[in-house]
């Protein structure tokens, strides 16, 4: 909310001219960066960066700062967001910031607004390959580099988003930031990884960071007793206490006795560990559970227990949330999916080898699960000899070995390997270019060496050139033809679901998330959030139909251009089928449509594949259409 509730205040900037003005929109025609990011993107491929309507106001997790815009990786539009970032980019008094154009040199972003001035806006040319060796290195030096240098004009502590040398070389390059306290960068990163927008930032806006801050205060909504009031209607609990139950997880669960996604997902997963690129699929629940007690529980997560949730190493992103969902062993910051694919999905169990892997892939600024998808397919061929390490630059293959597995020293193995394929990912002339996308590079490698190479490669397919690196949940919604994948658009429920049904549960999904995203809620608070949201909007703007209405036109919009393409890789398909067989055989789910599949991949698996891929999408499209069928 700013000045006037009723406008969104975009920062429209041309990075090739400099040229720069605010421009507004009614609240009712737009709500937020999304609904307004797509129309910008099918407009101007801007990159559209903002704050959601609630940023400053007291609902805790309102502050999450949202990037929409086409996605370098994806070949669609797409979403991502960071926490807490919005919380001092409303200090700018603005909406949202917009970005076309690119700027003629590389360049840091400088916006400033002290006191109810004009926005100061400035683009500084930098020379990135510089500040990328400098200090804490990569992201974190640019952020670094932008507080040395900007830190003094700010009254309050700034912001700053940054990018790294994945931005420069692949097509998934993330957006990187950690809150500044008194001057100083702290730890706690945060990431707007998923789409590759940092990849968009540096290579068609020319922008390898932009710092922001401002002391301009508006009229947020901060009224907690009329808050706590619409908590006490809908839930009979006021706004913190509700709040506290519905972040639990995120927090510290006692059911399991840790917290935080890393924490509560591992505890809890049991026989459905995904390792060593996916082929634990193929073992039986015996073999997984006797995986995850030994290497899991008596290792990888005992120690995270240990370090982080015993000492209460925990923080928040940026803003004030009693979730404290940033679980921390001094400078790393562990969550599920970047620790899970550079982690067990690499051969890696051990924590000091995990936080070796993710700390180099940060630096880089890669999208940690995209990089670490796509170095477990590598280590993958590495292992199974159908591609030398020769080719690949490095000096060795990955200790895949099982039955003898050492967690610590074939942890360190592999990490090292891990490291070494990220380097000639990102140096000049190094043998894993992926400036087009590592679906690219597969299909390339696979022309060279056979389909067996790109049948070990998991990702979502959009388009020509789209891909994604699903989510690590063994579940079809995260394989789902949704117009975005990669993110929680979809049910990753370990439930089964008929695919057609499925397909109209992701859709009532998406529905729901794009909700959160366009008005810069984090999803953790979801569960009181998706219920009160739309009454929120009514109460405060008067618009809650005008609101839902945007909601569906929106989503339809997004997936009137669904380009996704019928899984390219056996091990995509065999996701499927194993999910089918295990929900059968090992949870005995008893469902006439289950043992239908089953029987139908068994006889014929890529006529039962495609026919489940577009059950699945014929859900999806029956329910995101203006009319829903
Ligand atoms: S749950 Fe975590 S990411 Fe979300 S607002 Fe709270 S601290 Fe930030």
């Amino acid at each position: 909310m700013h000045d006037n509730k009723h406008e969104l205040k975009v920062l429209m900037l041309d990075g090739t001219t400099g040229f720069y003005r605010v421009q507004r929109y009614r609240v009712g025609d737009f709500f937020g960066p999304v609904d307004l990011g797509i129309h910008l993107a099918f407009k101007h491929n801007a990159l559209t960066i903002g704050a959601g309507l609630l940023a400053g106001s007291v609902f805790p997790g309102s502050n999450r700062l949202i990037f929409a815009g086409i996605s370098p990786c994806w070949h669609g539009f797409y979403v991502s967001s960071m926490g807490g970032a919005a919380l001092i980019f409303d200090n700018l008094g603005i909406n949202m910031l917009s970005l076309i154009g690119k700027a003629p040199h590389p360049s840091l972003l400088y916006l400033n607004r002290n006191h109810g001035e004009e926005i100061e806006v400035e683009l500084v040319p930098v020379v990135p390959e510089r500040i990328w060796d400098q200090g804490r290195k990569g992201v974190y030096a640019v952020m670094e580099h932008a507080i040395h240098l900007f830190g003094p004009r700010y009254e309050k502590d700034p912001r700053a988003l940054a990018v790294g040398p994945a931005a420069r070389d692949s097509d998934f390059g993330a957006i990187g930031s950690a809150p500044v306290k008194k001057g100083e960068l702290t730890h706690v990163d945060t990431w707007a990884g998923r789409g590759g927008f940092g990849s968009k930032l540096f290579q068609e806006h020319g922008l390898v960071g932009i710092i922001y801050g401002g002391t301009h205060i508006d009229e947020d909504f901060r009224d907690r007793s009329v808050a706590d009031q619409w908590f006490q209607d809908k839930f009979n609990q006021r706004m913190a206490a509700k709040d506290m139950e519905v972040t639990t997880k995120y927090r510290y669960d006692p059911k399991f006795n840790t917290g935080g996604t890393f924490g509560v997902n591992y505890a809890a997963m049991d026989g459905d560990i995904l390792a060593f690129n996916y082929r634990t699929i193929y073992w039986s629940q015996e073999a997984r559970r006797d995986l995850h007690e030994r290497f899991i529980l008596n290792h990888y997560l005992k120690q995270f227990n240990q370090e982080t949730i015993q000492t209460k190493q925990q923080r928040n992103c940026g803003e004030p949330c009693a979730a404290v969902c940033k679980k921390m062993h001094g400078r790393f910051k562990k969550d599920y999916e970047p620790y899970q694919t550079m982690g067990p999905l690499c051969g890696i169990f051990g924590q000091r080898r995990a936080e070796q892997l993710n700390h180099h892939a940060d630096r880089l600024g890669f999208d940690a699960i995209s990089v670490g998808g796509t170095l477990a397919w590598l280590m993958d061929c590495l292992d199974d000899g159908l591609i030398t390490p020769q080719e690949l630059g490095v000096d060795r293959v990955p200790k895949w070995e099982v039955a003898n597995f050492d967690v610590v020293g074939d942890s360190m193995h592999n990490a090292e390997l891990g490291m070494a394929l990220l380097d000639q990912m990102t140096q000049p002339g190094g043998n894993i270019p992926l400036q087009f996308g590592a679906r690219k590079f597969a299909r390339r490698l696979a022309r060279e060496k056979g389909k067996q190479v790109l049948d070990r490669f998991v990702y979502n397919a959009f388009a020509r050139q789209g891909w994604m690196v699903p989510n690590q949940y063994w579940t079809p919604g995260a394989y789902a033809p949704m117009a975005i994948t990669g993110k929680y658009y979809m049910h990753y429920g370990r439930d089964f679901l008929p695919p057609r049904e499925l397909g109209r549960e992701n859709a009532r999904r998406m529905l729901k998330e794009l909700m959160l995203d366009n008005l810069g809620i984090c999803r953790f608070h979801r569960a009181w959030a998706e219920t009160l949201i739309p009454d929120i909007m009514e109460n405060i703007f008067g618009e809650k139909d005008a609101f839902l209405n945007s909601l569906n036109m929106t989503a339809s919009r997004i997936t009137s251009r669904n380009a996704s393409v019928f899984w390219e890789s056996e091990r995509n398909m065999d996701m499927v089928f194993t999910f089918l067989k295990n929900k059968k055989e090992t949870d005995g789910v008893s469902h006439p449509e289950i043992d239908r599949w089953i029987d139908f991949f068994t006889r014929d698996r890529h006529a039962a594949a495609y026919e489940f891929w577009y059950e699945i999408h014929k859900g999806i499209h029956e329910m995101l259409r203006e009319y829903p069928v």
